[in-house]
Parts: C-alpha cells; structure tokens; sequence
C-alpha cells in the first residue's frame, strides 16, 4: 500500500495524561471502504492538506483500515443517566478515538471514528452503524453549526462496503467525529459511581487545562468548573430552543462537559411549534420533549455536581453542597438570560433593552399565538423580516384569519430602534430560512441507501448557508406536509 499522504501531527493529550480512562482498540477492517462525504473545509481548518486527500485515501483514512503514524485508538469509558436511571457502565462502544490534533486557530480538536467496530464496551452490540444515521449525523451536525450552535462537526462518512444487521441489513458506514472533546458528565459518573475520587479529580483537572484554563490556578477550581460548565449548557440549551432544535436522549452521557452538541441520535427540528414536541421512538413519557430540555439540562448538571462533591468538601469544606447547589440553582436564570438574548436577536430587537419584562412578554406573546396556530416555528420568524419591510401579508398569512396577529405586529413594531429595512437586515441574519427539514432529511438518506447521494448533497448545500436564501432551494425552506410530521418518528443511531 502507499505511504499515506497527508502529514498529521497528532498530539493525543487524552491517551498520555488519562490511562487508566480508556481502552486501545483497533477498529475493524472495513471491507471495501468507499467515501461518501469529506468536508474539506473542515479539514482545511484543522491544518490538513486537503489537495493531498485524494477518495481513496479519505476512504482507507477514515474507515480506519489505514492508521496515520501517530494515532493511539481508543475506548473511552462513560457510565450514564438513561433516562433517569443510572447505567455504571456505557463506554465507547461503537466509536474510537484516534487521536488530537491542534488546529489553524489554536484549539485542540477530538478526532473520532463511529461505528468503526466492537470495543470492550460494546456490551453485545455489534460497535457499527449504518449508513443512513452516519449522514443523518454528519447533515444535522452541519446545520447546527452553520446556524452557530456549537456542536461536534463531521469530518467524513465512509461506506464500509459491509452489510449490518438491523431490523433488517443495511449498508454500514463509519462517520468521522470532530470534537473539542468527548468529555461527558457521564465520563465522571463513571470514576464517580467507583468511588474513585482521585481519577474524578485527575478528570476534572484535565477538563479545566482543556476547556477552562483560566481556572487552572484558581483555589475554588472545581466549584468554578460546575460553573462554567453549567454556563456552557445554559447557552446551548437557549440555542436549541430558538432554533426550534430537540436533541431527543439527553442522557447524562450525551452530554458533554466542552459545551457542544453532541450524539445526533433520535433528534429533529420542530416545524409547527409545539411546545410537547417529542419524535424519539423511545422517549414514552416524553421526558426529553422540546420545552423540557432546560430542566434536563440542568438535572444532567445536578448529576454532574454530585461526581464533584468530593472536590468541593476538599475545597470548601464548610458549605460543599450548599454552594454547589447555588450554581446549579443558577442554572434558570442564566438559561433565561441566553434565551431572552437570543430571542431578541430574533426578532431584530437591539441587544441592549432596558425592559426585559416587556421583551420576554413580547416573546411570549409571539410564541402563544405560533402555538395557538400551530404555526412554522421557522418560518414565522424568517417571514418577520418581510413584515419589517412593510409587507406583513407573508407572516399574517402563516396564521390564517387572526386579529391579533397584526396587533402582535403593531406592538413588535414599537420595539424598533432602527429603521424596518435595517431590522429586516438583521432578522435575516439570524433566523435561518433553510434547516434540516426532516421529511427532507429522510428522503435524502433513503436515496443515499440506494446509492444516490445527489439528494443529500443538495440538502448539505442548503442548510449549509440557512441564512442565505436561494429561488432554486424554495421547496427547501417548506415545512413537511402535516401528514408526515405527525406520524414522524425517530430512532437512536444503532
Ligand atoms: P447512544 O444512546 O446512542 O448515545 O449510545 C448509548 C450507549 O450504547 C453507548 O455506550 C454506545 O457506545 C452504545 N452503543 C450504541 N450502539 C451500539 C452498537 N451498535 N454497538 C455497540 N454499542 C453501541
Ligand atoms: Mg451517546
């Protein structure tokens, strides 16, 4: 075989400093390796050759059937809340870590493979995935990425050229992770539920050199981690929400500590706004439901404060719990900041308002009326930018017959503090016209089974620029028929 050609300094932190954390693993021999996706930009960010990265190559590279000099793959351990239930031992079980590489901009990136086999965490599963939650991941990750949401991002996919079995046999695919880290709340769960206080502590000081420097010399370090850690989540839940995003298993082991999204499972974008939302297959009592995720969130960071008790008391010792407990109580009002933040960047309000009760009245308000109607939660406010230019009949027109909806549009409209086509310039900023829509979604992954990945490269193209509306991707920027979202179901990526 060729020497492969593209150089990688790998500079692999967790494999050093953490040994007792995880297990090396090969990944398995992927048959006839064929690419399907490579996001040269990204790989272009990370410092990486892209001219050099020929298909075949890509393929061998990241199935994992050609290791670069310097990968250490592993298997990370994790335990986890499912559900509200403990589970001491998850573990990678159908993923590997490669290795860390340092990108253009100075941060250090996760370069991660799933679905590239068994592990000693497999647990009887099979460690694969098949091709169509593979690109659902790498399409959805994008999208939320595009839309600024921090998320892991997907590298490549790859189709093994091997069947796996499902319900019934599917072509399998390896998708290629990247991620400012795959540290969970679950991986502290995991030294936590051993009572082995010292790896927690060597966990948590890893993450602050990692995700939080500053506080590396701080005598309240892991008080202040819980804190930094709960502040990224309050941000990413907020975004979520205004997005119109519902992550589907937020499992204490889906969550992780950088602050990221992660683990694309049974997630979808809500179309006509329902605040019960639930698509997961799996979620019966609709415990992960779209106005639930703040409260999960911070349940997953109660979970999260317990594995750092041990710390706290070493450094705090009079009020451990109480001052953990102050953070996390801090949660909802840091959540409702972000939240209220974001929601007047949607709808073109200045950042700064004196009246935040009016503002958030006004939101709500919007919100009441989009639920009442159930009303596209994306394009109601995508169609507001029309309003700001002095043609409400596109956003009245969501509604059906409705007196409050321009009364709604009066007293938005009193809220200016610049003129309506400036306001509309900003709307169209930042509430996006195309996401992945999911009947969309769906249709393209069944084309992609069948070997056509036209479908889905259309849709990438389009959710990759969701601000920048083209006459060519109309259709795109349409909600599904009411008739598929409500029997839409979706399924974990097994
Ligand atoms: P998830 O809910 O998809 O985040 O996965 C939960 C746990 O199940 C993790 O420990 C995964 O590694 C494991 N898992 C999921 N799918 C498979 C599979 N096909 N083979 C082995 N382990 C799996
Ligand atoms: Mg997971």
């Amino acid at each position: 075989m060729m020497a492969f050609p593209l150089q990688i300094a790998w500079d692999n932190s967790y494999a050093a400093q953490l040994g007792e954390f995880y297990v090396s693993c090969l990944p398995a021999a992927a048959p006839e390796p064929t690419l399907l996706q490579l996001n040269r930009r990204l790989a272009d960010e990370l410092g990486w050759d892209v001219a050099a990265i020929d298909p075949g190559a890509a393929a061998r590279l990241f199935s994992g059937v050609e290791l670069p000099a310097g990968t250490q793959p592993l298997a990370q351990a994790y335990a986890g809340h499912q559900f509200g239930g403990f589970a001491p031992q998850l573990g990678d079980g159908r993923a590997l870590l490669l290795g860390e590489v340092i990108d253009r901009h100075g941060r250090r990136r996760d370069i991660g493979l799933k679905g590239s086999g068994p592990t000693p965490f497999s647990r009887g599963g099979d460690g694969k995935a098949a091709i169509g939650p593979v690109l659902r991941e790498y399409l959805i990750g994008e999208a939320m990425h595009a839309c600024g949401i921090p998320t892991t991002r997907a590298l490549a996919a790859v189709a093994t050229g091997e069947q796996v079995m499902r319900e019934r046999p599917l072509p399998g695919a390896v998708l290629t992770r990247v991620a400012a880290s795959h540290v969970r709340v679950g991986t502290f769960e995991f030294f936590a539920a051993r009572d082995q206080q010292d790896r927690v502590r060597r966990l948590a000081d890893y993450v602050i050199a990692r995700h939080d420097p500053e506080l590396v010399a701080d005598g309240d370090r892991y008080l202040r981690l819980l804190a930094s850690v709960a502040e990224r989540q309050a941000s990413l839940v907020a975004g979520w929400m205004l997005l119109g995003f519902i992550h589907g298993v937020m499992n204490t082991d889906n969550m992780a500590v950088s602050g990221e999204t992660i683990d694309y499972g049974p997630c979808a974008f809500m179309e006509a706004f329902d605040p019960q939302a639930v698509f997961s297959s799996i979620d019966h009592g609709g415990r992960y439901a779209y106005e639930k995720q703040p409260a999960v969130a911070r349940w997953n960071l109660a979970r999260f404060a317990e594995t750092l008790l041990p710390l706290f008391d070493a450094e705090a010792p009079a009020d451990a719990v109480g001052k953990a407990t102050e953070v996390i109580e801090q949660f909802m009002p840091r959540y409702e900041a972000h939240w209220l933040a974001g929601a007047r960047r949607k709808l073109g309000l200045a950042a700064e308002s004196r009246d935040d009760e009016a503002d958030t009245r006004l939101v709500q308000d919007w919100m009441t009326l989009l639920a009442r109607h159930q009303v596209d939660w994306t394009l109601a406010w995508r169609k507001l930018a029309d309003a700001a230019e002095g043609s409400p009949e596109s956003v009245v027109s969501l509604f059906g017959p409705s007196p409050e909806v321009p009364a709604w549009l009066a007293r938005w409209q009193q809220r200016w503090d610049a003129a309506g086509p400036v306001v509309a310039d900003r709307l169209r900023r930042v509430n996006p016209i195309y996401i992945p829509r999911n009947h969309l979604v769906e249709e393209s992954l069944a084309a992609a089974g069948d070997g056509d990945l036209a479908p889905l490269e259309r849709l990438l193209a389009a959710v990759s620029r969701p601000y920048d509306e083209r006459s060519e991707l109309a259709e795109y920027a349409e909600p599904a028929p009411l008739e598929f979202t409500s029997r839409y179901r979706t399924f974990c990526g097994t």
